[in-house]
């Protein structure tokens, strides 16, 4: 079996994009090196990573609440840890020892803050697949940051793509998704994770302990208002759906102009971005002239250079946006005089 057939097996399963890395690469530049996420840590076996994107539906960005893109996030993640599953079988079947790694899991014993065995934005950008965002989201040229990823481990020895070295993100000049965010947790091609989790984990694991600690020292009284608390209902809906417990916040994703999907369905809708601030903008002007200037950002030093993209933002989006509606007109005028096409 050669990486053609898998990726083959990969779309016919249903995955939306699919890429693949080299053990090999990924042990030998660990997102962090203080606290690598290699597959090494995992099994010192493993020879590629399969990586497969599935999109997120584009109506969930399109309606009034936070609400259906939450639920929509957790049937995209079940629907692909189906199909990362069915190509790790398919992989073991032709004789090649494969495993589905968790896409959303922590490691207690790395830093304390959301952090996996491995990082699936840096495998797909390993894997060919997209490069880093402003927001460090995953960026690819087809759906922007709207998708999830994740990776199979396989001691198959599979020709791997080639990582993009163009910015895929327009960078500082755009800065919509920091404009977007409501804890104005977006850095230099960084986050403030725990910032972020205050929106997109509202229900998550720190959020729980803390409710706990002031159940357990509340008088009796106020232990009677926590228990009929709307804390408390979204704690038993995150056990029951997951919904609450990651990714409760689209705001980043929505507005990222990156993606046929946003320029057919979200420029409209999400052309103006309300919680944008004099404060922010202000915030982004300094990180382009910092960029300018060339001082020592981290999310750009020469390790992390690798996943912005090192030649830059080149206008993939401007390109993108004129194919797309030079494509528009085309099928408008189609539509149109159907028999001169037929001609
Ligand atoms: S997910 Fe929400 S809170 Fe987190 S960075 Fe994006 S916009 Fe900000
Ligand atoms: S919104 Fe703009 S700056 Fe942010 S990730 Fe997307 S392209 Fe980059």
């Amino acid at each position: 079996m050669n990486a053609e057939d898998i990726k083959k097996i990969a779309k016919d399963l249903g995955a939306d994009l699919v890429g693949i890395a080299s053990a090999e690469t990924l042990n030998a530049h660990p997102p962090d090196p203080k606290w690598p996420q290699t597959p090494d840590r995992i099994s010192p076996y493993t020879k590629s990573a399969v990586v497969i994107v599935c999109r997120i539906p584009v109506a969930a960005f399109r309606c009034k609440t936070n609400i259906p893109v939450q639920y929509i996030d957790m049937l995209v993640l079940r629907r692909m840890d189906r199909i990362a599953y069915r190509i790790s079988e398919a992989l073991e079947a032709a004789g090649h020892p494969s495993l589905v790694t968790a896409a959303q899991e922590t490691d207690w014993n790395y830093k304390k803050a959301s952090y996996g065995r491995l990082s699936t934005r840096h495998l797909g950008i390993e894997a060919g697949l997209g490069t880093f965002g402003l927001e460090v989201n995953i960026l690819t040229p087809e759906f922007g940051p709207r998708l999830y990823l994740t990776g199979i481990l396989t001691e198959a020895e599979l020709e791997p793509d080639e990582i993009m070295t163009e910015q895929v993100c327009i960078g500082e000049s755009c800065s919509r998704c920091l404009y977007s965010c409501p804890s104005d947790a977006v850095l230099h091609f960084g986050i403030d994770k725990r910032g972020c989790a205050v929106e997109a984990q509202e229900f998550g694991y720190m959020t729980a302990t803390a409710m706990f600690d002031k159940f357990v020292d509340a008088d009796a009284e106020k232990k009677k208002e926590i228990l009929r608390s709307r804390d408390l209902f979204g704690f038993w809906q995150g056990l029951l759906r997951v919904v609450g417990s990651f990714g409760d916040c689209p705001r980043c994703l929505a507005v990222c102009p990156v993606g046929n999907d946003y320029h057919a369905y979200l420029a409209d809708v999400q052309k103006v971005i309300p919680e944008k601030t004099e404060a922010k903008v202000a915030k982004a002007k300094g990180f382009k002239q910092a960029r300018k200037d060339g001082d020592d950002v981290s999310g750009l030093n020469e390790w992390n250079r690798r996943w912005v993209g090192p030649e830059g933002y080149q206008g993939m989006v401007a390109r993108q946006m004129q194919a797309f509606k030079a494509e528009q007109k085309r099928r408008a005028e189609e539509a149109e005089n159907p028999e001169k096409e037929d001609a």
